[in-house]
């Protein structure tokens, strides 16, 4: 499943080849991937002849907002006030919301001789490009919304601190994981605490911190949480800059259809029976809850407090 630095990797691509043009064309292809949307993605059409204006990100979610006014650009600021900062009051402004759930892509569609399968939304601009999001397992979803307080927001809105827009908001939040006897990995991956992890960088983090991944959070020494915070930030800025982590089932790609290097620098994740790159001990896989842990037994101890 694509998390943060995917979905950024995906973010930055997509302002890069939309920011400015007209929207000429909207095609929805399969109306499943906007089961959660009100208009059943029928609003969309609103986005044809007006203007791409930003493309931001909150998590795992992308948030496009097209304007019939070219040069509308939202005040964009670090901190919670990214979204609230868009005026939301301006009924022209349309925002659309896209989650890529477990296979979702985001693919430049503009050079291709046939388009993939599982396409279910293109959208063409004024330059020629075509973008699509194409979606296997169709868990990824999509919702639009004109004017305040509709589904977008709503939808975005539980969300805990990103960790790179709200470093501030996230350190706050890695602060109270100690007040909670949840495992740190479930606190991790709650993203109503802190939003854009997922089970694949939860184990890369914990291991960089040398926190075993059922730790209580009220186990937690000070010594441990300084560790977490800077773990999630180096883990999460290293794979912004090697554009994402694409396994084996190659569900990740960028938008050219390139993946990300990100895994070459796993150091628990997918890595079980491989030895451990710290100390040299095999990387172990755990069930938890409804999904695996890697991580090494011997750099990361189950224990009472420092
Ligand atoms: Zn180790």
């Amino acid at each position: 499943m694509p998390e943060l630095p995917e979905v950024e990797t995906v973010r930055s691509d997509l302002a890069r080849l939309a920011c400015g043009d007209e929207v000429v064309e909207v095609k929805v292809n399969e109306n499943r991937v906007f089961r959660d949307d009100p208009s059943g993605g029928r609003d969309l059409v609103q986005m044809e002849g007006q203007f791409v204006s930003a493309v931001m990100r909150w998590g795992k979610y992308l948030i496009l907002l097209v304007s019939p006014d070219q040069n509308y650009r939202p005040v964009q600021q670090f901190g919670r006030s990214i979204i609230p900062s868009v005026d939301w009051s301006d009924h022209a402004v349309t925002a659309v919301l896209l989650h890529l759930g477990m296979s979702g892509q985001i693919l430049l569609l503009g050079d291709r001789a046939e388009d993939p399968r599982h396409l279910h939304l293109t959208i063409g601009l004024s330059s020629g490009t075509r973008i699509g999001f194409a979606d296997t397992r169709t868990f990824g979803r999509v919702l639009v919304s004109s004017g305040m307080g509709a589904g977008p927001l709503n939808e975005i809105r539980h969300l805990g601190a990103d960790p790179i827009q709200d470093p501030c908001g996230a350190d706050l939040a890695f602060d109270r994981t100690s007040g909670s006897v949840s495992p740190i990995k479930a606190q991790l991956l709650d993203q109503g605490r802190i939003c854009g992890v997922g089970n694949m960088y939860a184990d890369e983090i914990l291991i960089r911190a040398k926190v075993h991944p059922r730790t209580p959070g009220t186990n937690l020494s000070n010594r441990d949480i300084s560790a977490l915070k800077r773990s999630v930030y180096r883990v999460f800025e290293e794979a912004i800059s090697l554009r994402g982590s694409s396994l084996k089932d190659m569900t990740y790609k960028d938008v050219s259809g390139q993946p990300g290097m990100f895994q070459e620098r796993h150091l628990a994740y997918a890595r079980a029976g491989r030895p451990c790159l710290i100390c040299g001990d095999s990387i172990v896989k755990e069930r938890f809850q409804n999904r695996y842990s890697h991580f090494c037994p011997n750099c990361q101890k189950l224990g009472p407090c420092d």
